[in-house]
């Protein structure tokens, strides 16, 4: 009788690992692929200064033109 029970026991045990790995795994795309949420791509701009290109979150913007650092915004345009 005992046998029955360590046996259940352990069905219960793996049903309930067998279980929860189901939960914890990635649910398969279900139709054709949505619109892509991460890594969007992030605006580039210019320097007008020395013209090198950063995204634009990190740009210095002054009269509408963008600058990669303080001094370029300070320099101006084309000093
Ligand atoms: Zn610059």
């Amino acid at each position: 009788m005992m046998k029955y029970l360590l046996l259940a026991a352990v069905i219960a045990v793996v049903y309930a690992l067998w279980r929860n790995g189901q939960r914890r795994m990635p649910r398969p795309p279900a139709g054709p692929r949505g619109a892509p949420q991460a890594s969007l791509p992030e605006p580039m701009v210019r320097c007008a200064r020395c013209g090198v290109h950063l995204p634009q979150s990190q740009a210095l913007s002054h009269d509408g033109h963008s600058y990669c650092c303080e001094a370029h915004r300070r320099q101006g345009r084309d000093a």
